[in-house]
């Protein structure tokens, strides 16, 4: 009995010993805020100017042209508007157009060295000018410290900060240490073959570059429970994504009459069971250890205790954090939703087949076919059919600590003092996971300042950018740019 005793009190005792070490370490980890950017200082000429070129970007209509669409027309039109607002790019840099898609080298002192790119997409979703626009979706309006309209986020206010500061540069007589590409296709957001154009023109020729970096991840503000400063979150790894059909058969029939093993019920039964319990293992991949590590020293105090000390609370924290935060639970695995359904098309009718669609998120530790596998054999107990209507598996993962993931994050440390940097797991898409194969640095990140309204407004009514954002954003990336050695 004794025995016992002293067991259950020294385990008290190492608990006691733990806690303490984390809180300690909890307490030395927060970070001290510093005073102000210096890199990115910008005079009101500036910020009015930025904003009105981006402004005449906006006002192009540049839809997302159909993957096989030949009418390149509205994309043409961007391009003269560029060829205006952008005349020293057009005269010293050699631009390459393959069906729109836009392919410009800035030759650099040493084009031995793997060149470094930036990159965008020149297309926006349609903006159907329905009454719930504050102002028209193509007006470019400059009003409220904003620029509104489809596209000033996503993502021309990538493209235009990334070419606006190669025309500065170009003006300022700066030469780069090695080639710097800009690259921008024309249908990303409906995952036409634009990025894959540009890349095969790379492949012919053989170039690898040091790294690409696109849109993704931005900086935040409000957006993350239990942190007050602003984040820029640079994402290293897109989820996979895919949309699977299931079909229940069944004999179908006058709905006097049913018979047991309807579709619909079926296919009801197998929804439950899987919105009830996800089939999905939670697992900490490494992404998200580093993840909570950046962000666990800007984090007030009980959640820095516990993200901050990984080692001892990872089991709590995988079983709390996804019941509070939905974006949590899709870092911990591979979701599915359930989308679209359809059965018989008339009221009295017993559909002979009833079918539902789910769209999952495959996470990095499980391919599609794996994630395919898990459902079918839950399928199966109800008797339906499984199929892929189109999907991938995750992309890879840019390494973290790599030299220069490392460079970005000292430029982003430097062009935004105080504002926390963590490497991000990416749930959305971007053209980047494309460039895989002629980069090991995918990074995806635009530093520009989005408050929450705005981030709610992607693919939405009421896109918008500040105008003093996108000042900064032009600065930080010629600050990239100046000091890529
Ligand atoms: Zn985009």
């Amino acid at each position: 009995m004794r025995y016992v005793l002293y067991v259950l009190l020294g385990i008290a005792a190492v608990f006691v010993l733990l806690l303490i070490i984390a809180v300690i370490r909890a307490i030395i980890i927060k970070v001290k805020l510093p005073e102000k950017a210096v890199a990115v200082t910008y005079t009101p000429d500036e910020e009015k100017l930025y904003a009105e070129k981006l402004s005449a970007m906006v006002k192009e209509p540049t839809v997302s042209a159909q993957p096989d669409e030949t009418d390149l027309e509205r994309f043409e039109k961007l391009h003269e508007v560029m060829r205006e607002k952008f005349p020293l790019i057009f005269k010293t840099l050699e631009v390459t157009d393959i069906d729109c898609n836009l392919i410009l080298r800035w030759k650099g002192a040493d084009s031995s060295k793997q060149p470094i790119l930036f990159m965008g997409h020149q297309d926006v979703v349609p903006a159907p000018d329905d009454g719930t626009w504050k102002y028209p979706p193509f007006s470019g309006l400059i009003a409220d410290g904003r620029i509104h309209g489809r596209g000033a986020l996503d993502c021309k206010c990538t493209v235009f900060s990334e070419w606006q500061a190669v025309e500065e540069l170009i003006a300022e007589g700066f030469t780069p240490p090695r080639d710097i590409y800009l690259t921008c296709s024309v249908n990303e957001e409906n995952s036409g073959g634009g990025a894959e154009k540009i890349v095969n023109w790379f492949k012919e020729k053989g170039i690898r570059l040091a790294f690409a970096m696109d849109e993704g991840g931005a900086i935040v503000s409000g957006m993350i429970p239990g942190i007050s400063t602003n984040v820029v979150a640079a994402g290293v790894v897109e989820k996979g994504s895919a949309h699977i059909k299931f079909t229940a058969k069944g004999k179908g029939g006058h709905s006097s009459t049913p018979v047991p093993g309807n579709p619909i019920a079926r296919l009801s039964a197998f929804v439950c069971e899987i919105e009830k319990k996800n089939p999905f293992k939670k697992q900490f991949v490494p992404i998200v250890d580093d993840m909570f590590a950046h962000l666990a020293p800007y984090l007030t105090f009980p959640l820095r205790l516990l993200l901050g000390n990984l080692w001892l609370f990872k089991p709590l924290v995988g079983w709390v954090m996804p019941k509070f935060s939905p974006m949590a639970n899709a870092f911990l695995r591979t979701t599915i939703v359930f989308t679209m359904s359809g059965g018989s098309e008339a009221a009295n009718v017993i559909p002979a087949e009833a079918y539902v669609v789910a769209n999952i998120r495959p996470s990095i530790q499980q391919n599609l076919d794996s994630c395919l596998a898990v459902l079918k054999k839950i399928a199966a107990k109800y008797d339906l059919e499984a199929e892929v209507i189109k999907g991938t598996s995750a992309s890879g993962i840019t390494d973290s600590h790599g030299e220069e993931f490392k460079f970005i994050e000292e430029c982003m440390h430097a062009c935004f003092p105080g504002f926390c940097f963590t490497p991000y797991y990416m749930a959305g898409g971007t053209d980047c996971r494309k460039y895989e194969p002629i980069t090991d640095n995918c990074i995806r990140l635009c530093p520009i300042r989005v408050e929450p309204d705005q981030m709610n407004a992607m693919h939405a009514a009421n896109e918008s950018i500040n105008t003093d954002a996108l000042a900064e954003t032009v600065k930080c990336y010629k600050y990239i740019m100046k000091n890529h050695k």
